[in-house]
């Protein structure tokens, strides 16, 4: 391609609207445009990229034996109640685009597809003798996100690569979930980025097991919890690890101290003299239910440690039917508005003990009655320990389990494992810390589909049985731009070879010379006949202009016709490391081919 008759705008200044380095070059460079919040479009160089990326993704997909097909954005409402997942979808997280039809039909714009692909399957699959079977897609998905931000990283009209696997039983899932683990390891090492998988928390998706694959860039959104050894990695929500033991407790007999003006760990630390370990920490929740039933949540857990509200609502969300309820819709630290619904008088807040009266709450039909009261497994071994008193600046000491307080019957892990915290698997072992831009998810989702749905076949014994389901996703077009987070420098992007639009640039310093034209038109022809995808910059412009472009760009390999024509040699360079060198014209063609057949393989 000629620059000359491209679309081809590059911009000097950072464009106001970009926050991370990825998001600045791809716009600078002209890979994208902004059409609106979330939505961008992708120009004729990212299309290239995109194309290189989903090409990687199929040819790693069809070599597990998946099969491409292509299901559809529009979804009718009835398959998403008969999962259960409408209301969450469209009110709870809120995430999916819900739309009426004239003929006032309810449907939603595609985020995800385990609906569609379990209505095939419920339809199609009879039989053991059909099983194992995965199907795939390439396809722009829809998320009303929250906060759609860094381009292409979180927009709200995307790319993902979905498949969806069908086996006969746990042990086949298992199977095919390992191929597909071993598939996504190949397509990151292929696409030249440097990532980590990790365990990871299931969400709304549901299911079983699941891992994240994490690029590894300081712009992640995600923090990564691994050891040095390799045996662990998992996404901070899901991490677990041994916290720091506790200090054994001053405090040998119960009594109720005044504590003026210590609402916070801090303050109480210094005004006891005491460690955190030695406090137990209460913490009030409001959960919502879908069903409108509101919950306040009494968490007691280790002064020293956080609550992790990925854990928290994943407990909330196991009994949620006790309140009549199937999906979390909220889940927040209420705050004085949010108290003055409930609250029968002033809440104790920053005093409060794990025994706070019931009395607490309103009678109401969308209250549940009683606190949810739970308690971390970092709180359950504690022995005279220091807790509020349910009585602004006063707490007590010297407390237990037991006397004078009863331990709440819901044990749980609901704690941030956090960066220092020794491993599970080897305490020698300390959590080091990361961050990452989750890239692919892969899930074990079991049977909450096919259950849900009625998705069955007929088993070797004759017997109807649920279909066991995985599902498999990769953000091809946050794969694009995680790549250029994870490669650039000043001057530009440095594309992985695997996925740069092109692998070679051809600039004329001086389109006036017709010297350097005849010599950069040859080889710009004989390099594309060789299979080098290459672009020729036979613009009128500086010479400066185009180098400074062809850095901006990122094309792994630029070769300028320039001065050294002279003696019948021109100056190649390597985007990458900046090394350039002079090659004869006749043996550059063999010579950047070989480069780019190195880079790949
Ligand atoms: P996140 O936690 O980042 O919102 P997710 O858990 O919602 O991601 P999945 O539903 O597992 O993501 O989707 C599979 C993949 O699709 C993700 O791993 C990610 O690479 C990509 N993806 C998800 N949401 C977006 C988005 N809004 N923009 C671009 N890519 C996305
Ligand atoms: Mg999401």
């Amino acid at each position: 391609m000629r620059l000359s008759q491209m679309l081809f705008v590059t911009l000097r200044e950072d464009p106001a609207e970009a926050e991370i380095p990825s998001h600045k070059l791809l716009l600078r460079a002209g890979y994208i445009r902004r059409i609106g919040s979330g939505i961008y479009a992708y120009l004729p160089l990212m299309w290239r990229v995109l194309k290189k990326i989903s090409q990687i993704v199929r040819e790693e997909m069809d070599a597990t034996g998946a099969q491409e097909c292509m299901l559809t954005q529009l979804q009718p409402a009835e398959l998403w109640r008969e999962s259960g997942r409408w209301d969450t979808y469209t009110k709870a997280e809120g995430i999916m685009f819900a739309l009426v039809d004239r003929q006032n039909r309810e449907l939603g714009l595609g985020p995800t597809h385990e609906e569609v692909i379990t209505t095939i399957a419920r339809d199609m699959i009879r039989s053991y003798r059909q099983l194992p079977l995965n199907l795939y897609q390439i396809q722009t998905k829809f998320r009303d996100e929250i906060r759609p931000r860094f381009g292409l990283m979180r927009g709200r009209e995307f790319i993902m690569k979905d498949a969806y696997s069908f086996d006969v039983d746990e042990a086949g899932l298992k199977q095919t979930y390992h191929k597909m683990h071993d598939a996504y390891c190949n397509i990151l090492r292929r696409a030249g980025l440097a990532f980590r998988a990790v365990d990871a928390d299931s969400g709304a998706i549901g299911g079983s097991g699941s891992q994240e694959f994490m690029v590894l860039a300081e712009a992640g959104e995600d923090e990564v919890l691994y050891t040095e050894d390799g045996q662990y990695a998992a996404n901070v929500e899901k991490a677990v690890s041994l916290p720091l033991d506790a200090e054994p407790s001053p405090f040998q007999t119960y009594e109720k101290r005044d504590t003026p003006q210590t609402p916070t760990i801090d303050s109480l630390c210094q005004f006891l003299k005491c460690s955190p370990t030695q406090i137990l920490k209460n913490v009030l929740y409001q959960v919502t239910y879908d069903n409108g039933m509101n919950v306040l949540v009494l968490v007691s857990i280790r002064g020293d440690q956080d609550v992790n509200e990925v854990k928290l609502q994943n407990e909330l969300v196991r009994v949620a039917d006790q309140y009549g309820g199937k999906a979390v819709i909220a889940l927040e630290v209420p705050n004085e508005d949010a108290q003055k619904k409930w609250a029968t008088k002033p809440l104790p807040l920053g005093y409060i003990a794990p025994d706070l009266s019931d009395d607490y709450i309103q009678s109401s039909k969308t209250l549940a009655p009683k606190f949810y009261r739970l308690v971390d497994q970092t709180a359950v071994e504690l022995t005279n320990f220091v807790t509020g008193s349910n009585e602004s600046d006063r707490h007590v000491v010297g407390a237990n389990w037991g006397d004078p307080f009863t331990l709440p019957q819901t044990v749980v892990d609901v704690r941030t494992a956090r960066k220092g915290d020794r491993a599970i698997h080897d305490p020698t072992q300390l959590l080091q810390s990361a961050r990452g831009i989750e890239i692919g998810h892969i899930f074990q989702l079991g049977t909450k589909y096919s259950i849900a749905m009625g998705a069955t076949y007929t088993n070797e014994q004759g017997e109807d049985v649920p279909l066991v389901m995985g599902c498999y996703g990769v953000g091809v077009s946050r794969m694009a731009q995680a790549a250029v987070e994870q490669s650039y420098d000043k001057d530009g992007i440095i594309w992985p070879v695997a996925i740069a639009p092109y692998h070679a640039i051809v600039v004329i310093p001086n389109v006036s010379d017709a010297d350097q034209v005849a010599a950069a038109e040859r080889l710009y022809a004989e390099l594309n006949q060789a299979g080098v995808e290459t672009l020729l910059d036979d613009r009128t412009e500086r010479a400066g202009v185009k180098f400074k472009d062809a850095d901006l760009v990122g094309i792994p390999y630029r070769i300028v016709t320039g001065r050294s024509l002279q003696q019948g040699k021109v100056e190649v360079v390597k985007r990458a490391s900046r090394e350039s060198q002079e090659i004869a014209i006749d043996e550059v063609v063999a010579t950047v081919k070989q480069w780019v057949a190195d880079a790949l393989s």
